[in-house]
């Protein structure tokens, strides 16, 4: 059995390899029946996921996975259920993608320092319009054999120490909720197993978001392991946070993390969409 309910995926609208059309036809034949585009710092792919999704006769959660920089490390919080139209949510999104252009173009200047030209030009090109993820530069380096596989490539460029490494900052915990918040929606903080915190760090993390007005733990992720999922489901039910479930598929290229196959969430937890159902009118005394 696998969970119906889909709420973390990528398009071209960021770093994902299909459009958000592709994506939505991918789900459906996958038999989710609801699924959030949650775009890195974007909400581009949405109109047409929606048109599609009208389609597919399946149920569209309109979505974006914002960068925030949080005690100097980068995490990633979702906005489940926004209205892309809200000015506020907009004008954070647009200065995290002016952030986002610049530090592309300085990935680009000190790979070019590092020996490899043209990455820029290159990430750019692998970025279909959208915006420009690392997850292009990586490509982009892969397909040049600078490394075997995406994975490879950032250990060896992308990341802290390494020559295409730009740090920067990204959004505050604080103004990211409340971008979400003012938008309609609810705040879920993204694969929190992988930012390797400490307990009490990523405690001190889950009571920040919640003060904030965060209401979502993503318990079931494609980048969690089992043990990762029952410890998340734990913390879940410890902060009274709701549970939430996300592939975060990039595309069919990326092997290791599949469509339509999320684990059930464990007992014990609160599923997010429970409180998206209509409630009954209260029966006849
Ligand atoms: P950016 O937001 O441009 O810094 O890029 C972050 C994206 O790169 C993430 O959303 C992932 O899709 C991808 N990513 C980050 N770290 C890795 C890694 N170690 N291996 C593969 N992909 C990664
Ligand atoms: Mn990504
Ligand atoms: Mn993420
Ligand atoms: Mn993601």
């Amino acid at each position: 059995m696998y969970e119906v309910y889909d709420l973390h995926t990528h398009s071209t609208a960021s770093d994902g390899t299909l459009t958000p059309s592709e994506l939505i036809q991918r789900a459906a034949q996958a038999g989710v029946k609801a699924i959030a585009l949650t775009d890195h710092d974007t909400t581009g792919g949405l109109s047409e996921a929606s048109r599609e999704a009208i389609r597919q006769d399946m149920v569209l959660i309109a979505g974006v996975e914002i960068s925030v920089t949080w005690e100097s490390r980068v995490i990633h919080v979702l906005g489940l259920g926004i209205d892309p139209d809200r000015e506020t949510l907009q004008q954070g999104l647009r200065e995290l993608r002016r952030f986002r252009d610049w530090r592309a173009e300085e990935i680009g200047r000190r790979l070019e320092k590092a020996g490899i030209a043209g990455a820029y030009e290159g990430a750019r090109a692998y970025s279909s319009g959208g915006l420009v993820s690392r997850t292009h530069f990586a490509r982009f380096l892969v397909d040049q054999g600078q490394a075997r596989d995406v994975r490879k490539v950032f250990k060896r460029f992308l990341v802290a120490g390494k020559p295409g490494h730009v740090p920067g900052q990204w959004a505050s915990l604080e103004d990211t909720v409340s971008w979400i918040l003012d938008a309609g929606g609810q705040a879920v903080l993204a694969h929190p197993a992988r930012y390797r915190l400490t307990r009490t760090r990523l405690r001190k993390l889950l009571d920040q978001f919640r003060i904030a007005g965060g209401e979502g733990l993503e318990v079931i992720s494609g980048s969690h392991s089992r043990d990762d999922v029952f410890k998340m489901a734990a913390l879940a039910r410890d902060f009274g946070l709701l549970a939430s479930v996300g592939s975060d598929y990039h595309g069919p290229d990326l092997s290791w993390i599949k469509l339509g196959r999320m684990p059930l969430l464990p007992i014990g937890t609160t599923p997010i969409w429970d409180g998206w159902r209509l409630e009954l009118p209260p029966a006849d005394a």
